[in-house]
Formats: C-alpha cells, structure tokens, sequence
C-alpha cells in the first residue's frame, strides 16, 4: 500500500495522506466503468442523464465553499480563483446537461434508400489531470464526456488529488450511478500509464507537459486509442504604440501571474512596439510591484505559492541565468514562494524566452512594426494563447488571424471559457476541448444506409 502526503505549498504542512492505486486497483475501477457503460450510462433515456448532470451541478454549486478551501490548502490557489474554478466545474456541468438530448445525426441524401448517422459513445474515457487546475481541467473533461453517454476515469495530478475525490463523492450524492464517473488518485506512471494500456479505455483526455503528453499520443498509437492533448505554452502579449498604454501595462501582470504562472496559457512573452518601451515598463512595475502576493487564505491575496519545492527548483533555476529588471514581493516563510519577476531581453535564444517557465516570470522585449511583431510572437513550438493590445481595430483582427495559436483576444486576456473552443497549435496540442462542439469530440460518427 503507497500512499501519498499532500502538502499545503504557502506553509510546507502537511494536509493528508491520500492512497495510491496500484495497477490492480487501476484494473478494476476501469472494469467497473465499462460494465457501468454497458450496462446503464449508455442506454439511459438522453433526458435522464440530462437530469442526473443538473443535479450533479446543483450538488456542486451547494459545496462551492467546501471546495474551494479544498484547492486553497492543497494548491495555494487565492480564494478568489478557487471559488471560480469550483463555480466552473458547476458551470461546464449545467452547460453540457443540455447536451443529451441534442446529439443530433444527419438524414443524407442518397439513391436507393434512407442514410442516417448517429452519434455513439466510445466507452470508458481516460482523463489525465495536471496539478495547476486541478476542478476546471477535471471538469473540462469528464462534463462532456458523461453528457456524449461514456463512462470516465479521472487520474488527479499526484500533488493535488483532494477536489477530484470531493467531485467523486459528489456525484453519488447527486444520483449518479456508481463507476459512472471514477477518481483514481495515484502516480502518472502507474494509473496514468495503465488508462493508456488498458484496451477497454478508448480515449484519452491529457492535460499537462509536452514531454508527456508526446509519450502519452505514442502510447495511444499501438490501440489507435483517441487522444487529446492540452499541453505547454508560450504565449505572447502584443502592445502596440496605438494601445491604450495605462489599460495593457494594468492588466499584464494579472495575464502572467495569476495563479503564480503556472497557467499553460499564461502571457509569458511580453512584446512591445519601441516607441512606448519605456513609457509601457515605467507603467508595468508599480503594477508589478503592488500586487498583493500573500498566503492565501488571506482573502485579499492576489498570488500565491508555487506548487512545490521541485517547481521552485526549475523556476529560481529559470531566474539564475537572468537580468531581472523588477520584481514584486512575497511573503517570505516555509512556503514555495518567488516573487512575480519582470526581465527584459533582446535575446530570441534566451531560455526565458523560448521556454515555458511555470512561474511568476515575464520576459519583456521590444518590437518595430507589425511584421515583426507577428514574426517573434510565432518563433516558437507553442501556439496556445496570445493578447493584442491596440485602438486600431482592423489591426488587431488582423494580428489575432497571423498568431498560429489557438487562443487569442483582443484588448483584453480572456480566460478559457466554457462558451468556446479551447486548444493549441503546433505543440500546444491536439484537439479541442469546450465550446458547442465538445460531445462530438466523445462519439464516433456512425453512417447507417436504409434500403428502400
Ligand atoms: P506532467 O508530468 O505532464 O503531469 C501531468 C499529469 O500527467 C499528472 O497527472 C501526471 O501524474 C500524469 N503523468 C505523468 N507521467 C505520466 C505518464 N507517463 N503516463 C500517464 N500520465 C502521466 O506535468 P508535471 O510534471 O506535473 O509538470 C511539469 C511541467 O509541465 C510544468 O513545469 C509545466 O511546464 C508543464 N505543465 C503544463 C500544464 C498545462 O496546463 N499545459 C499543466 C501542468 C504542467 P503525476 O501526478 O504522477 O505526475
Ligand atoms: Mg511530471
């Protein structure tokens, strides 16, 4: 028996211990989901399960509070962001129960007889969960796919396993069926490793590195299992000398920062025409530095702590071979604490600009047109997320259609929203989750022909 003890990242105590399953365990949960499939989820009436989703919702927005102290102890995430990530789960959950009873076919038009396609579910589904947004990436993931009629396996990250137990207790409170929806806490190399192994698991929905997830699609080539992808980025705030200066140099500490970097779609790259350079950073540092970087159950703690003493390795590690411009403050104590950090560079080989840093770290550089601007925003693998800050609007229309991403806004940095597709080009990677279209992602389009 391994077990696991959960560490609260702002003081270094310990909160838990959670068991780690074991391939056996792993086995049989993923046995158990199947036979639920088969033998209920399936088969149920579309409006039932459209219920059965509303009330799992209602059941969630009734413990809000509950989970989000959950993810302030276990993640270091401000009351602020935890109460909007359980408020999401309820969301995507609300959002999705009104899909059953619209997984539309087609009727096509052919000689000789009637064509007809349906919408099946693929069976069990693996989802993968990394430790940054533990409830919102569980959600993102198993809302859809229950709502297509598939049974799901959720593997929390390691680090941060206590929502998604909660969320499994809470949908046997709700009425699900039991293993409709199964939490497996346990390592990525064990649960992890066996959803993509095990032939009655027919796909997998990763979220988390590239070096993984490139494992993970390797993996799933030997059963052709499906497969999507949510992995790193390295995105690129664009600030235009048009811009409303005061506006961009407010907002792009929150579009980096929040949630102590540790966002994939974090606006890590800073670009900034040159002729506002100095007037943009002399603006960006009180914002930087007034941020109110606090232990976070203090409610008006606007960053907390990283997740772990490994991720303040890599990061600090990130920091030693900069020229850090300005920096914010922390805390200081036990906690895994860096300071939200601003470096400037003119460097496109630089570390802290071609690779994803996790953390509280901006790099600033300077661009001279738009072209330019267009070209060092794109020189990257990554192709997530991406801000443009300009008055001029055919501009930034046209900005937001040359930056290969997946993920842009204009004049603001919208978050991932449930309304709307949401995944990366190039190596950020492959599929879409959310949006109007994410059932169709858990069904295999089936063509039934009629003879006359
Ligand atoms: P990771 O290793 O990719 O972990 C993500 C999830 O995959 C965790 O649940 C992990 O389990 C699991 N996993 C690990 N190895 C696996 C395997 N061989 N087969 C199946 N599942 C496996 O990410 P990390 O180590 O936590 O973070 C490393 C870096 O990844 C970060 O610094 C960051 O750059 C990036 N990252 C990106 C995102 C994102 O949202 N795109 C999220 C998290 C991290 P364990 O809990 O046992 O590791
Ligand atoms: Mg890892």
């Amino acid at each position: 028996m391994s077990s696991y003890t959960v560490i609260n990242p702002a003081t270094t105590e310990a909160v838990t211990d959670v068991h780690l399953a074991s391939v056996e365990e792993t086995d049989a949960a993923v046995e158990a989901a199947h036979a639920a499939f088969v033998g209920g989820w399936r088969d149920l009436a579309p409006g039932e399960r459209a219920t059965l989703l509303r009330r799992f919702a209602t059941v969630v927005d009734a413990h809000v509070e509950e989970l989000a102290e959950l993810e302030v102890r276990n993640a270091g995430h401000t009351w602020g962001n935890a109460r909007w990530e359980a408020g999401n789960v309820r969301d995507c959950l609300n959002y999705y129960s009104a899909a059953p009873e619209r997984l539309f076919g087609r009727q096509i038009p052919v000689p000789g007889g009637v064509d007809v396609t349906f919408r099946e579910p693929l069976g069990v589904v693996g989802v993968i969960v990394p430790w940054n947004f533990p409830m919102p990436i569980a959600g993102w993931g198993f809302a859809p796919a229950l709502a297509a009629g598939n049974t799901v396996v959720l593997k929390p990250a390691e680090l941060t396993p206590l929502t998604a137990i909660r969320l499994g207790e809470l949908a046997l409170e709700a009425g699900l069926p039991e293993h409709v929806l199964t939490v497996i806490p346990g390592k990525g190399s064990v649960v992890g490793e066996r959803f993509v192994t095990h032939p009655l698991v027919r796909k997998i929905v990763f979220t988390g590195s590239t070096a993984v997830g490139k494992k993970i699609m390797a993996g799933c080539a030997d059963q052709v299992k499906r497969v999507t992808l949510e992995l790193g980025g390295k995105s690129s705030n664009i600030v235009f000398a048009d811009a409303d200066i005061d506006a961009a140099a407010a907002s792009a500490p929150y579009a980096v920062f929040d949630n102590a970097g540790q966002d994939c779609c974090a606006r890590s790259r800073i670009l900034v025409q040159r002729s506002v350079y100095d007037e943009f950073l002399s603006k960006l540092e009180p914002a930087v530095t007034g941020m109110r970087v606090l232990d976070p159950t203090d409610e008006t703690s606007e960053m907390g702590p990283l997740i772990s003493a490994q991720q303040l390795g890599t990061v600090r590690g990130f920091l030693d071979e900069a020229d850090v411009a300005f920096e914010g403050s922390t805390p200081g104590g036990p906690g895994f604490w860096v300071p939200p950090s601003v470096v400037t560079t003119e460097d496109t080989q630089a570390r802290i600009w071609r690779e994803e840093v996790f953390g509280p770290v901006v790099a600033v550089m300077p661009f001279d047109d738009e072209a330019d601007a267009v070209a060092l925003a794109n020189d990257t693998e990554y192709g997530l997320s991406g801000s443009i800050f300009t008055r001029d609007l055919g501009r930034g229309l046209r900005v937001a259609r040359a930056v290969e991403s997946g993920n842009l806004s204009v004049n603001s940095h919208s978050a991932v929203r449930y309304w709307t597709p949401f995944g990366g080009y190039k190596q950020s990677g492959l599929g879409r989750e959310l949006g109007p279209d994410a059932t169709s992602a858990f069904t295999e389009e089936k063509n039934v022909f009629i003879a006359h």
